[in-house]
């Protein structure tokens, strides 16, 4: 499998530190609002790329962190006259309630910054015990850039571009540092804020070093694959590596992947151009699966320009594959089982060599819009393979596209699915619009389940229920 390292610019052989396992790191949000659509496409583009591994046999160990302190959270919680906690605890709840919806999988571990403080303090300590970092009057522990000769690798940025570029700029507040170059890993309390206890003054970590300690926690001095949104390349990674490489003495991550920017209306998304949605909002208008296969439609390096037609575009392409799938359902369902032909399993060949189409889109560093085409491509072949065959043959193919749907995170609404329990508090919701005469309500609860498939017999004995 080759995927795109943004270190060597290059696609290379993925090869894991242990075979048949993968660690892996992506950076997650800061949680201060609900989560924009931007923000959703390194969850989905990851989560489908950690499927994948996994369908291949891979066990995957995942990890994404919440970002629960920081300036932003902290204006808010100001704002709101509510401790900072307070807003990182709701906006978490938040976000995996859209990520649930988009069919994002919980990560392995989602490490929270305000939770690993005691990591943060040991690494900053060593860091400045190495020369690596030094103490200014005020506290501020700052990070001494030129001490790490690399710095610049992953970015591709040379010290002395940076350097004139940062001569002009003075930060309020960091008077103290040695170099414009040099990063905060720590800075002291002010009035109002949350703060921990330290070695070098009552404070609050930089933002760096969080995804640096809390990487090496859960996944070991080295990891395989470091990834996040393209904006994070300079200077979040670059500080990561300098931080991690100089205090472990080891390489920080074999590969990087980053995904480029989600725009609106061709133009970065922000409130003030009016071109700034939520996950939230998008799924009061879709699906949550048109939103999860529009963003699979792009490769996840290329940009991607978010608008109405290429929702309604995503749309009618799923329903594609809903319509096939359930006219196979329907073939299944309405037939005597039988097995296998001679022909058919000729077929189930060709089958087989469409899955390969979708493999190898994906082993081309998750080609996701290839793979999507290598299912329709399955799509295609089985409306042209549904009539007077056998129930076995029939059961396989549907089995090979739910496989890849399965990869690609995309849940089909299944509606004949509705659970016992869903059924059984309809009809009970039934009951009791009858007994309030309300029977509008109760007719369109029947009408309903009808179209679902549930057909109701009142009795003497109350409401019975069957599938039909
Ligand atoms: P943040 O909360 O800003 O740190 O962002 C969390 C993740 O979302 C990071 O991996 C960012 O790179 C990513 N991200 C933010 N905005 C966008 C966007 N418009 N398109 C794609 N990724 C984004
Ligand atoms: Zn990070």
């Amino acid at each position: 499998m080759k995927i795109y390292n943004t270190m060597s610019k290059k696609a290379e052989e993925l090869v894991p530190i242990i075979p048949n396992q993968l660690s892996m790191y992506v950076c997650g949000p800061t949680v201060y609002n609900l989560i924009h659509i931007g923000n959703a496409r390194p969850m989905i583009v990851f989560d489908t790329f950690r499927r994948y591994m996994e369908y291949k046999g891979y066990k995957v160990n995942y990890v994404s962190n919440f970002t629960d302190v920081d300036d932003k959270i902290i204006k808010k919680a100001q704002e709101e006259g509510v401790p900072a906690s307070a807003i990182s605890a709701r906006y978490i709840a938040e976000c995996k309630k859209d990520m649930e919806a988009l069919n994002i999988k919980p990560a392995t571990v989602h490490p929270k910054a305000t939770e690993e403080i005691d990591g943060m303090i040991d690494m900053i300590q060593k860091l400045v015990d190495k020369g690596h970092a030094y103490v200014a009057a005020d506290g501020t522990v700052y990070y001494r850039t030129r001490s790490f000769a690399e710095y610049g690798k992953l970015s591709h940025k040379n010290l002395d571009d940076l350097e004139a570029g940062h001569r002009e700029i003075r930060v309020a507040g960091e008077e103290g540092k040695e170099d414009p170059l040099d990063f905060v890993l720590w800075k002291p309390k002010k009035e109002g804020e949350p703060f921990w206890p330290s070695p070098w003054c009552d404070g609050r970590p930089g933002w760096h070093i969080e995804c640096s300690v809390m990487s090496r926690k859960y996944l070991g001095d080295t990891m395989d694959i470091h990834a996040g949104g393209e904006d994070l390349i300079f200077p979040h990674h670059e500080n990561e590596i300098a931080q991690s490489e100089a205090a472990n003495g080891v390489p920080f991550a074999h590969y990087w992947m980053h995904n480029a920017f989600l725009n609106v209306d061709n133009r970065k998304m922000s409130k003030s151009l009016g071109n700034f949605f939520t996950v939230r909002e998008i799924l009061e208008r879709y699906d949550p699966m048109v939103l999860r296969f529009f963003m699979l439609s792009a490769h996840y390096r290329s940009p991607l320009n978010f608008s109405k037609e290429l929702m309604e575009a995503a749309k009618a392409s799923l329903q594609r594959i809903e319509t096939a799938v359930s006219n196979i359902k329907f073939k299944i369902d309405n037939q005597e089982d039988a097995p296998i032909t001679e022909e058919e399993r000729k077929l189930l060949e060709e089958e087989d060599a469409i899955r390969r189409e979708f493999e190898e889109a994906m082993e081309d560093d998750a080609n996701t819009a290839d793979a999507i085409s290598a299912v329709f491509n399955l799509v295609r072949f089985a409306n042209s393979n549904i009539e007077g065959k056998s129930s076995e043959f029939l059961k396989q193919t549907l089995k090979n596209i739910e496989i890849l749907l399965e990869v690609l995170g995309l849940r089909l609404n299944k509606e004949e699915e509705l659970l016992d329990e869903e059924v059984e508090a309809l009809i009970e919701e039934r009951n009791q619009a009858r007994k309030n005469r309300d029977f509008a309500r109760a007719d369109e609860i029947r009408d309903s389940l009808l179209a679902q498939g549930i057909l109701l017999e009142d009795t003497r004995e109350g409401v019975r229920w069957k599938r039909a």
